[in-house]
């Protein structure tokens, strides 16, 4: 695979803002990504991924700020000037064309790397994406799940240094979704090729990438590997939208030990971060972290709803007019009365309270 391989180069963006009239749609955005990374941009519909994948292949021009691709600052090249194959939700292909003329026209603006031939370099990538076979067969007699492979092969047949892949799998069924996403990976960890991925969906992006930037409103919320963005979230909205959350509006009332009171009730915390006595905070407790029984939080609730989930049941309870979500093996009856338990050291303390006031 020698022959596919590509140069390896990071992506850097110095304080990129990028402005539609009025809109600003990018605000100050600074983030690099290594050689190599599988780098995901993920967060709710208009915080900007569209844009940043945009400015990154050269479609919009930045009001400020710069766009590196390894040591060249492309910030004033047009897009066939840069060196990056990019994939979006909608495939694109040429009904008219079949599918190795599809993948042909990735090759309009460039050679094929290493002195290939043309067909050459069409067999490899058709290899590459498990097409092997289809090549004469027109688009429109493709599943989804293979038209996408047609537009990923596309997309590579040049050798880009960057792969942009703006929510390539978002038109797919759930089922086919999961399985591609491990396609793409395999193909991009082969290649070795560095990659930005735009999706919306938080749990594609836990399950893909090497690192995930959250974006919220234009700006960057937090950037992390997966297991930092899930299990230290930097603020309530990164806690809120990724994976599923239980958060309660608190105020602390105590350093020593640290708790926290939630109407009325203390919940200890055993991490102090930058809070201080009558802060108001959000105390988030994933689900999986609440235990029916006891634990050294306990917080008395009522069975509301039971989902059986195959691996494992999602019980929603009242607790207090709050409604926590709670993991367990075992089913419970609607209407039961439940202890919760949790481990203080589970426990996030998020300074970004909303409401509440010492008292
Ligand atoms: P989605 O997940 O819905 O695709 P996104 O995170 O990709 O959203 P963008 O498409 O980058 O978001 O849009 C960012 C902001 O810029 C939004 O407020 C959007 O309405 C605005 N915007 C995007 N394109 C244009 C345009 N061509 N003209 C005016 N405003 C635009």
């Amino acid at each position: 695979m020698a022959g596919v391989t590509a140069d390896e180069r990071g992506v850097e963006l110095a304080d990129l803002s990028v402005a539609y009239g009025e809109v600003t749609a990018l605000a100050d955005v600074s983030l690099s990504v290594e050689p190599g990374e599988f780098f995901t941009l993920v967060g709710p519909s208009g915080c900007g991924k569209t844009t940043t994948l945009r400015a990154i292949a050269g479609f919009e021009a930045p009001t400020s700020g710069s766009v590196r691709i390894g040591d060249v600052d492309v910030t004033g090249l047009a897009p066939e000037e840069r060196d990056v194959g990019i994939v979006f939700q909608h495939y694109a292909l040429f009904p008219h064309l079949d599918v190795r003329e599809n993948v042909a026209y990735g090759l309009r603006f460039r050679d094929p790397p290493d002195g290939a031939s043309t067909a050459e370099r069409v067999d490899e990538l058709l290899g590459l994406v498990d097409l092997e076979g289809l090549g004469d067969r027109s688009p429109e007699t493709l599943s989804g799940g293979q038209q996408q492979r047609v537009a990923l092969a596309r997309a590579l047949a040049p050798g880009p240094e960057v792969l942009l892949l703006d929510e390539p799998l978002s038109a797919l069924d759930a089922r086919l979704r999961q399985r591609l996403r491990v396609t793409v990976r395999e193909v991009q960890r082969e290649l070795g090729i560095t990659t930005i991925y735009v999706t919306h969906d938080q749990a594609e992006a836990l399950a893909i990438s090497d690192r995930v930037a959250v974006l919220r409103a234009g700006r960057v919320e937090q950037v992390g590997t997966p297991e930092a963005i899930y299990r230290d979230p930097a603020s309530r909205f990164v806690a809120a939208f990724v994976g599923d959350n239980n958060l309660l509006d608190a105020t602390v009332d105590s350093l020593a030990p640290p708790t926290a009171t939630v109407d009325g009730t203390a919940i200890r915390f055993s991490t102090t971060p930058d809070v201080g006595l009558g802060d108001n905070v959000t105390l988030a407790i994933r689900p999986e972290h609440l235990t029916l029984g006891d634990g050294d939080v306990t917080l008395e609730a009522t069975v509301t709803t039971v989902e059986f989930l195959g691996d494992a049941y999602r019980l929603h309870c009242d607790w207090q007019g709050h409604e926590l979500l709670v993991t367990a093996d075992e089913r419970a009856d609607v209407g039961a009365s439940v202890v919760l338990g949790a481990d203080p050291s589970d426990v996030q303390v998020l300074a970004d309270g909303t409401t509440g006031g010492y008292k």
